[in-house]
C-alpha cells in the first residue's frame, strides 16, 4: 500500500479501516477531503425531463445514479453532463427535433447550477474545475453525445460552445452527417459495411471544434472514423467513454492500435464502466434485450425506455434473475481495462467514465456515492498516488488545456 507509507501511523490505520469498506455501498471519504485526488467523470447522462420533473431534481435524493448528494458523499468532484440525442432520420424534421432535445438538456444543466450555486458550478475551463474543488463546490461540465443535434449547421457548433459544451462526441448508434458509427442502424438506411469515415461536413465540424477549443470525442465512432479524426484533427482527441476491445470484443471498444493512436496524438481514453463493454457476454446481452422487449410490450410501448420502464417490478425482478444466471461486470473487471489501457497507451493517456444514467455502472461502482471504491481499487492494484491522480482527472485536464492552447494558436494564425 504505497499510499500510506509516507503518512503518520494513525492515518495509516485510519486508511486501513477505510479499505475494509471497499466493495460495500459505504463510501470511504468525505466529499472534499484534501488528500484525495480530484475525481472527474467524463460521461453522465441526464433524462429528457431533468430538473423539470421533481423526481429528477438533482438537489434532492433521487433514484438517479448521479445527484448532488451522491456526488458529495462519494467524492465525485466533477462530471460532464451529456447533451445526448438518439440518431434519427436526416431530415429537416429529424434535425429540428434533435436540436430541440439538445436545447432542453442545456437548459436543464444551466438550471441545476442556477438553483444550487453553493453546491455546484458550471466549469468551462480546466482551471474552473480546479478552482471549484478548492472552493468546496462540485463542477458541472457539458459534453455532446451525437453531432446529430448540430443539425447541418456549423453555427450550431459555435452556439454549443457558447452554451458551455467542451467536448463533442461525433456519433452515437447510427451513421450521421459527420461520420460513420461503430453501430450501424440499417433501419435508418445505414450500410453496415460502409468503411468511409469522416465526411466533408464532419471535417468542417472538427476544424471548427479545434478553433473553438472543444475536445473532439470518438467514442461510438467507427474504426475508420477514429483513424480519420486522428489524421485530421489539429488537437489531441478523447474517447469520452470507451473500453479495450482486446479484453471485451465489442465494436464500441477500441483496438490496441487505436488506443496507441490516441495516445501518440497526446489524447486520452476515458474507460467506460458499462457492463456489456467491460465484460462482453452475448448471452447476457440477449437475455436483457428479450426482457426489455417483453416489459415494453406489456406496458403497451413500442420500445423499452429506461426512464419510463426501468422501475417496473417485472423489469427489476427479471434483471435479478438474469444477474444470477449471467453475473454482471464488477469493479475488478473494469479495472482490468484501466490497467490494460495504461499498459498499451501509457499512464498519461487513461481516465474514467461511468456512463451513469445512460446504462453504466458495474458491481462496486453502481452510482456516484461509490466513487471512492474506484480510487481504492486503483491503489490496491499498485498505482502510485501520482498515477491515481492522473487517471482520476489529471490526464483529462491536461488534454483539455492542450486543446485550449491549440485553439488559441489557430485563432492567432
Ligand atoms: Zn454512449
Amino acid at each position: 500500500m504505497p499510499v500510506v507509507l509516507d503518512r503518520p501511523r494513525f492515518l495509516a490505520l485510519a486508511c486501513l479501516a477505510c479499505i475494509a469498506y471497499v466493495g460495500t455501498s459505504t463510501t470511504v471519504a468525505g466529499a472534499f477531503a484534501a488528500d484525495r485526488p480530484l475525481f472527474l467523470d467524463t460521461h453522465v447522462d441526464i433524462p429528457s425531463t431533468y430538473m423539470v420533473e421533481p423526481r429528477f431534481d438533482s438537489g434532492t435524493d433521487t433514484e438517479l445514479q448521479v445527484d448532488l448528494g451522491k456526488m458529495e458523499r462519494g467524492g465525485l468532484d466533477a462530471a460532464f453532463f451529456i447533451i445526448y440525442t438518439g440518431q434519427g432520420p436526416r431530415t429537416a424534421e429529424g434535425y429540428a427535433e434533435a436540436v430541440a432535445e439538445a436545447d432542453r438538456k442545456y437548459s436543464a444543466i444551466h438550471k441545476m447550477v442556477e438553483i444550487y450555486p453553493e453546491r455546484i458550478a458550471l466549469a468551462t475551463t480546466p482551471d474552473a474545475v480546479v478552482a471549484n474543488r478548492a472552493a468546496g463546490r462540485l463542477s458541472a461540465m457539458i459534453g455532446i453525445e451525437n453531432g446529430y443535434s448540430l443539425g447541418r449547421s456549423l453555427a450550431n457548433v459555435d452556439r454549443a460552445f457558447e452554451r458551455g459544451a467542451r467536448y463533442l462526441g461525433l456519433t452515437h448508434f447510427g451513421h450521421n452527417a459527420l461520420c460513420t458509427s461503430s453501430g450501424a442502424m440499417p433501419e435508418l438506411g445505414d450500410d453496415p459495411d460502409d468503411a468511409s469515415g469522416l465526411t466533408g461536413f464532419g471535417r468542417a465540424v472538427v476544424q471548427r471544434a479545434n478553433r473553438l477549443g472543444i475536445m473532439v470525442d470518438v467514442s461510438h465512432s467507427s474504426d475508420a472514423c477514429v483513424r480519420d479524426v486522428l489524421a485530421f484533427s489539429r488537437a489531441p482527441i478523447i474517447a469520452s467513454h470507451s473500453a479495450a476491445r482486446a479484453l471485451a470484443d465489442h465494436p464500441r471498444n477500441l483496438t490496441d492500435d487505436l488506443l496507441r493512436g490516441i495516445a501518440e496524438k497526446g489524447g486520452v481514453i476515458q474507460v467506460v464502466a458499462l457492463d456489456a463493454y467491460v465484460k462482453h457476454d452475448p448471452a447476457r446481452s440477449e437475455a436483457i434485450k428479450a426482457l426489455e422487449a417483453d416489459v415494453a410490450r406489456a406496458a403497451g410501448a413500442d420500445a423499452f425506455d429506461h426512464d419510463v420502464h426501468g422501475e417496473l417490478p417485472d423489469y427489476v425482478e427479471g434483471l435479478k434473475l438474469i444477474d444470477l444466471q449471467y453475473p454482471p461486470a464488477t469493479l475488478d473487471d473494469y479495472l482490468d481495462h484501466v490497467e490494460h489501457i495504461a499498459q498499451v497507451a501509457g499512464i498519461d493517456h487513461v481516465g474514467l467514465a461511468s456512463d451513469f444514467d445512460g446504462g453504466g455502472g458495474v458491481v462496486g461502482w453502481r452510482d456516484a456515492s461509490e466513487t471512492q471504491n474506484v480510487v481504492e481499487g486503483l491503489r490496491r492494484r499498485g498505482f502510485s498516488r501520482k498515477d491515481v491522480a492522473k487517471i482520476t482527472s489529471g490526464n483529462l485536464l491536461r488534454v483539455w488545456r492542450e486543446v485550449e492552447a491549440v485553439a488559441a494558436e489557430l485563432r492567432d494564425q
